[in-house]
C-alpha cells in the first residue's frame, strides 16, 4: 500500500518510522512545504528501513507525487508551545488544512482515500477536512482520543498491577482540554472496574480518580514542557490506526469522526469499529448521568471553535 504523510515535523517524522515499522506499506510519500526537511527524513527513514521492510520511500516537493495513495497522514501544522493549549492552534492551523486538503484531493481517489488528521485542535481539523475533501465522515478519521486513552490505560495498568492489554477504558469527547474519562464502562479483563477493585483489594477511591484525570489530561503539557513537543505517543496511535485499516481489523478505537448533519455536526471521539473502508460504526457506552453531560459540554465547546473559522 501506497500511504502519504504530509507534515515532517516531530510529529510526522516519528510517524514516518512507526508506519514503516508495521511493515504495511510498499511506499511512503513524504511531503512538507520545507522541502529540504522532508527529503532529510526521506533519506534517514531509508537507512532505518535498511534494517527492516523493503519500503520504498520518497520525499516530494509536489502532490502530483501522492497520486495512488490510498491512506493520506496530515501531521502539518504548529504544535502547541508550553502553555499554549491545542485551540490556540486553531487559526493557524485552519489555513493549513485550507491549503493541503484541496491539494491532496486533487491527486488522490476519492472513491477510496483515507485522511487520517492529526493536526490539532484534532477535532475542529477532522470537521474542517471533510468539509473540504467532501469525503464521507467515515473516511475523515482523526486520531482524537487514542492517546489520551492510552495514557489512561498505561496509568491504570501501573495503579492496578494488570497489562495495559487487559484493559477496556476509554478517553472521549474532545482530543483537547475537555475531554471526559468513562470510568462507567471502564473493564479489566471483562470484568468491570469496581468488580477487578473489590476483587484484587485494590482501592481506586474518587480521590485517586481525580488524580488519573488529571495526570491524564495534562499528560501532552507536562511534555511538551520536558521535551517541547510530544511525538511517540502520537505515533503509536497512527500506527495502530494504520494497521487497524491496511489490515482490516475492526478493532474499537476512540478515534474522532463528524458524526450528525447541519449545525449540530460534531466531530469528537466516541469508540468506533475501525476496518479497510474506515470507521464501519460508532457505538454509545455506558455513562453516568455526570458523564453525558461531561461529552454534551465537550461536543459544544468543539462546535463552536469550528463556528469562529
Ligand atoms: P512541527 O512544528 O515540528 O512540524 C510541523 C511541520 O508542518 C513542519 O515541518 C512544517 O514545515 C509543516 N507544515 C506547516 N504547514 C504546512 C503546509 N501548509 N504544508 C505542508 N507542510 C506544512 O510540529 P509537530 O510537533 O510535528 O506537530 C504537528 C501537529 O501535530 C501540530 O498541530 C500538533 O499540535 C499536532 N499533534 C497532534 C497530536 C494528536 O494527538 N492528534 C499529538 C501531538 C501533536
Amino acid at each position: 500500500m501506497k500511504i502519504t504523510i504530509i507534515g515532517l515535523g516531530s510529529v510526522g517524522s516519528a510517524v514516518a518510522t512507526a508506519v514503516a515499522n508495521t511493515g504495511l506499506a510498499h511506499e511512503i510519500v513524504l511531503f512538507d512545504r520545507d522541502g529540504v526537511r522532508a527529503r532529510a527524513a526521506a533519506e534517514d527513514l531509508g537507512h532505518a528501513a535498511a534494517f527492516s521492510y523493503d519500503i520504498k520511500i520518497t520525499a516530494v516537493n509536489n502532490y502530483r507525487a501522492i497520486r495512488g495513495s490510498e491512506i493520506v497522514i496530515i501531521a502539518a501544522g504548529a504544535n502547541q508551545k508550553p502553555g499554549q493549549t491545542r485551540t490556540d492552534l486553531l487559526h493557524a492551523n485552519a489555513a493549513v488544512i485550507n491549503d493541503i486538503v484541496p491539494r491532496v484531493m486533487a491527486n488522490v481517489d476519492s472513491k477510496n482515500v483515507k485522511l487520517i488528521i492529526v493536526t490539532n485542535p484534532l477535532d475542529v481539523m477532522v470537521m474542517l477536512a471533510q468539509k473540504i475533501s467532501k469525503l464521507p465522515a467515515s473516511r475523515v478519521i482523526g486520531t482524537g482520543t487514542m492517546l489520551d486513552s492510552a495514557r489512561l490505560r498505561t496509568i491504570l495498568a501501573r495503579q492496578l498491577s494488570v497489562s495495559t492489554q487487559s484493559i477496556n477504558a476509554y478517553v472521549l469527547g474532545e482530543h483537547g482540554d475537555s475531554s471526559m474519562i468513562n470510568w462507567s464502562s471502564a473493564s479489566i479483563g471483562g470484568i468491570d472496574l469496581n468488580s477487578f477493585c473489590r476483587q484484587t483489594k485494590i482501592s481506586l477511591p474518587a480521590t485517586t480518580r481525580k488524580t488519573i484525570e488529571h495526570r491524564v489530561h495534562n499528560a501532552a503539557y507536562e511534555i511538551i514542557r520536558g521535551r517541547g513537543a510530544t511525538w511517540d505517543g502520537i505515533a503509536g496511535a497512527v500506527a495502530d490506526l494504520v494497521r487497524c485499516v491496511v489490515n482490516d481489523e475492526k478493532r474499537i478505537l476512540t478515534v474522532s469522526l463528524l458524526d450528525g448533519v447541519g449545525d449540530k455536526a460534531v466531530a469528537m471521539s466516541m469508540p468506533r469499529i475501525v476496518g479497510n473502508s474506515g470507521v464501519v460504526a460508532a457505538l454509545c457506552p455506558k455513562m453516568s448521568a455526570e458523564e453525558s453531560a461531561a461529552l454534551r459540554r465537550s461536543s459544544r465547546i468543539i462546535r463552536k471553535n469550528f463556528d469562529t473559522l
